[in-house]
């Protein structure tokens, strides 16, 4: 039976109810069907239990966003009497309330500059979706409605809204459901092991920069309203970009007036050691997303923080923004997320995550696993990691596609009581911001031993 389940299904029951009526995002539903999904019955701290009794450690934080870990009593709390007090109500017609009210100044208190204007989404690619609309709107209120192109990053992941996925740069989305939101151009992305060639780090960080200038130059500097990207991209497989990149790439957006918006979703809340991505890679966003760590994942909620330079012309301008969701701003999500943010504060998160945990996971991952013959290459900082599986080392030499060797080291990690995600051949890690030393310990190990089982069957 599955423990913490109201009802009395054992796991063959809810994979067949699953397999007739759900549909899963991101997966190949038939091959799902029938082969069963995992279920998961329960949580705490950073483990996870299935409905098999395995316990699991959790390496992806749920999906990159339950920072403070499971089974925090301060989070239940905070929605059990909010729900008693306010379960909804809209911030649409002239109202308000006090949970969004408070949340929207415990967003300014941690966000950097002047970003201090805050917009309610439920989700990360809402959250996009607003940045889309907010910053075409911006031009349009400056007289310029014609400044609309938004420039992106191959292998960027910004959602799966319509918006969201066409400004990301994920290949085989693109491929369905198209025809794509008009008006979005990509340049390269900054992943230097993967495509730099000769180039030092400095070099490519600058090639970057230049390729961004040149693709201004193409579509004409007067035609872009904004350039967009994640701090670290996450889904794409976490590629930290060489350290003087976004120095160069906010250079570039100041000499032609773009606007430049960072997408928080993963980054933002300690993920990197500051409260946002941006601080850490140096770098003064106009706007920003944020969503997962906002609420730690305990219910959807997302956000969208807008400086001065934005919010002020949409202030001053004497016309609706078309724009919200009925969930905007949710009383529950909100007083969930008041909560996060204050046990993040009192809690030292952000501090832990900088200058001890973060680099004893840097350390020990680097010392676990830095000298296997499967590891071309590891990158992160903070509590965010990606790892290069290759065939060779030095030459570099990737597996072919004949081998899926990221499937295949995942469902070893699923097996040996580890989550870690896999993009195409690259491992990544972000696991709850509250992991003790011990259990970084634990999680090295897990990956070392994942690593050797994965060596072995492609041996
Ligand atoms: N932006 C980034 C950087 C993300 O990583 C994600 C999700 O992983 C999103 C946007 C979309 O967020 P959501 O899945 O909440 O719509």
């Amino acid at each position: 039976m599955l423990e913490n389940n109201s009802n009395s299904l054992n796991t063959a029951d809810v994979q067949a109810i699953d397999a007739e009526h759900h549909m899963h995002p991101f997966t190949n539903t038939g091959a799902l069907n029938k082969k069963g999904a995992r279920v998961i019955t329960h949580a705490d701290g950073v483990y996870l239990w299935d409905s098999e009794g395995n316990k699991i450690l959790d390496g992806m934080a749920g999906l990159w966003c339950v920072n403070m870990g499971y089974g925090r009593t301060e989070l239940i709390d905070a929605a059990n009497s909010q729900m008693k007090q306010l379960a909804y109500y809209n911030t649409f017609f002239q109202t308000t309330h006090a949970p969004v009210a408070e949340l929207a100044k415990e967003i300014a208190s941690v966000t950097p500059g002047d970003l201090n204007h805050i917009f309610f989404a439920n989700s990360g690619s809402e959250a996009i979706d607003t940045i889309i609309r907010m910053v075409r709107q911006y031009w349009s209120i400056k007289g310029k409605p014609y400044r609309n192109i938004l420039i992106a990053r191959e292998n960027a992941y910004h959602g799966s809204t319509i918006g969201g996925t066409s400004l990301g740069g994920m290949g085989g989305m693109h491929k369905q459901g198209g025809p794509l939101v008009p008006n979005i151009e990509r340049i390269r992305q900054p992943y230097w092991y993967g495509e730099a060639g000769d180039m030092t780090e400095e070099e490519f960080g600058i090639a970057c920069a230049k390729a961004l200038e040149e693709k201004i130059l193409e579509v004409g500097p007067d035609n872009v309203a904004a350039f967009v990207g994640e701090p670290i991209q996450g889904a794409g497989g976490v590629i930290v970009p060489p350290a003087n990149y976004w120095t160069e790439i906010q250079k570039v957006c100041d000499k032609y007036g773009i606007l430049l918006a960072a997408d928080e979703v993963i980054c933002g809340f300690g993920r990197t050691g500051s409260w946002f991505g941006c601080e850490t890679l140096g770098f003064k966003p106009d706007i920003m997303s944020m969503a997962k760590g906002l609420s730690s994942g305990y219910l959807p909620i997302a956000a969208v923080a807008v400086g001065d330079r934005i919010a002020n012309a949409f202030i001053e301008h004497n016309e609706d923004f078309n724009h919200g969701f009925t969930y905007s701003g949710h009383p529950v999500a909100a007083a969930v997320a008041i909560a996060n943010i204050q046990l993040m504060k009192k809690e030292n998160i952000v501090e832990y995550v900088a200058k001890d945990i973060g680099p004893y996971f840097q350390k020990k991952l680097r010392e676990a696993v830095a000298d296997h013959p499967l590891v071309g290459h590891i990158e992160g900082t903070g509590l965010i990691a990606g790892l290069a599986l290759v065939k060779n080392k030095a030459p570099k030499e990737l597996f072919g596609d004949d081998i899926d060797i990221g499937m295949i080291c995942r469902d070893h990690c699923f097996a040996n009581g580890l989550i870690m995600r896999a993009v195409g051949s690259r491992m990544v890690l972000s696991p709850p911001l509250v992991i003790s030393h011990a259990e970084v310990d634990e999680l090295c190990e897990k990956v070392r031993l994942c690593f050797d089982l994965t060596l072995k069957s492609v041996s």
